[in-house]
């Protein structure tokens, strides 16, 4: 194999002021399919993921709970660090929190370099602040005085001297950066909706808070007062896994690919790139822009009593099937409501009749009625383009496609049958049906790892493997 060029992929890192969200846990299923693809392809593979935990809301839900926001922060990172085990995410994928001193210092550097380019400076204003986005808003941006994301959440007023970052500076910069690479973000109407806001004008927005307020971030450089704004902190771990800033270079990692969701479009299409431009660092390389996931047409929320946990997803169907339902029957781009009930026909009808079934049927038969086991080369039919621009769900469209050929196949030919008339005859159809299932294990290598390598192991010995999927029970 020819040398390919190393992949850095990352997730955001989600705010640690709840547990996981199962819209995280798709964000982070996804970057590790994809990782797998990469590795599969040849490339070295970064995968980076971690938790943001500086900020007002932290602040304040430490509080309600009695805790310093460190031991508030260190009680719920053990959640998500759990997660990636959990989910079967790459045992060598990175986890960075906020809070580690290398990332602080790496967030001192990144404001240091955009101070030294004038894009940070001091003065005083009065803002209007959403603290359930962590966002100050524009009026704009308001509907009936209330942020239209939270509108039981009072918009405060504040006056203060803060600094700002000189996002207005960047507006032609970040045109042409979208004009340059027409699939910076991905889908298309993401990168159409990005551009729209920038062409709208950008304003420069306040990036510290007086200590006196808030002081739980990391502090701003030569200035005892304030500390950074949290998400000019957060933003700043992209780069900062890769060991920079003492490595210049990145280690050849940065620029790399990221996952996000619709609520993080311009923090990451627009002010990260920005912050990147400012510091004179190279942005990056390409933006995935998931949708949201609903339960009963409704945004999960504690007070619906509608929230569906990882965890609760794992402990059901397991990490398997639960990679499986998250990379299939969450569209990658498009919301999608998900139900327990509609969780429940997907996991029997496609893993364990679909999937699972398939397999033991045609791994009884070859056990039963072949010599040997069936000599299969290793080649990937698997669709590369659709996986590239993150169509998840296509390219598992085709893969169980081909289950149900499988069993259709079955069904009219019979191999089970011929094997009393015609045994020649029907071990080629085995055979047939042995070759077509690797080709589908092989597929499934960056959706379900485990399933497929024990798919493949049963091919290699010949032999059937216990049940893939357990049927749920009542
Ligand atoms: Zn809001």
């Amino acid at each position: 194999m020819d040398q390919k060029t190393p992949k850095y992929i990352t997730t955001t890192l989600p705010y640690v002021n709840s547990k996981p969200h199962i819209g995280f846990a798709t964000e982070l299923v996804r970057a590790d399919a994809y990782a797998r693809y990469c590795k599969l392809q040849g490339h070295e593979v970064f995968l980076n993921t971690g938790t943001d935990e500086h900020g007002q809301k932290i602040c304040d839900k430490a509080q309600e709970e009695g805790m310093s926001p460190q031991e508030f922060v260190d009680s719920l990172v053990v959640d998500f660090k759990q997660l990636l085990p959990e989910l079967g995410v790459l045992p060598e994928a990175n986890f960075v929190r906020t809070t580690d001193e290398h990332h602080k210092k790496a967030a001192q550097e990144m404001w240091r370099r955009c101070k030294a380019n004038r894009d940070i400076y001091k003065a005083t204003h009065q803002v209007k602040y959403c603290k359930g986005c962590e966002l100050e808003k524009t009026d704009s941006e308001l509907e009936h005085g209330k942020c239209p994301l939270h509108p039981t959440t009072e918009i405060e007023v504040r006056e203060e001297e803060n600094y700002f970052f000189r996002f207005s500076k960047y507006q032609q910069a970040l045109l042409d950066l979208y004009t340059s690479n027409p699939h910076f973000v991905v889908p298309d109407y993401r990168l159409a909706e990005i551009k729209k806001f920038v062409e709208g004008g950008l304003q420069d927005f306040s990036v510290s808070r007086l200590k006196t307020k808030m002081a739980w971030g990391v502090s701003v450089p030569d200035d005892e007062d304030h500390v950074m704004y949290v998400w000019f902190d957060a933003l700043t771990n992209y780069i900062s896994v890769t060991g920079w800033p003492e490595k210049e270079d990145f280690g050849g990692w940065w620029p790399g690919v990221q996952f996000a969701g619709k609520d993080n479009l311009r923090q990451q299409s627009a002010i990260w790139q920005a912050m990147l431009l400012s510091a004179g660092l190279p942005n990056s390389t390409q933006i995935f822009i998931g949708g949201f996931i609903t339960s009963n047409g409704q945004k999960m929320s504690k007070s619906l009593g509608n929230v569906i946990s990882p965890y609760e997803l794992t402990a059901r169907y397991g990490t398997e099937a639960t990679r499986y339902l998250l990379l299939r029957h969450v569209h990658p781009f498009e919301d999608t409501d998900v139900t327990w009930e509609r969780l429940d026909e997907w996991y029997t009808a496609n893993l364990v009749n679909g999937l699972g079934n398939l397999t033991a049927r045609i791994m009884k038969m070859a056990e039963t009625h072949l010599d040997a086991p069936v000599t299969v080369t290793d080649v990937t039919s698997m669709d590369v383009k659709a996986l590239e621009h993150f169509e998840f769900q296509a390219v598992l469209d085709g893969i169980w496609a081909g289950i149900g050929a499988m069993d259709e196949y079955i069904t009219e030919n019979e191999p089970f049958k011929v094997v009393k008339t015609d045994k020649v005859l029907a071990q080629e159809m085995i055979e047939k049906l042995v070759r077509d299932l690797h080709e589908i294990a092989e597929s499934l290598v960056p959706f379900m790892p485990q399933t497929a390598e024990i798919i493949l192991a049963a091919i290699k010995e010949n032999k059937k493997p216990e049940n893939l999927f357990a049927r749920l029970e009542g």
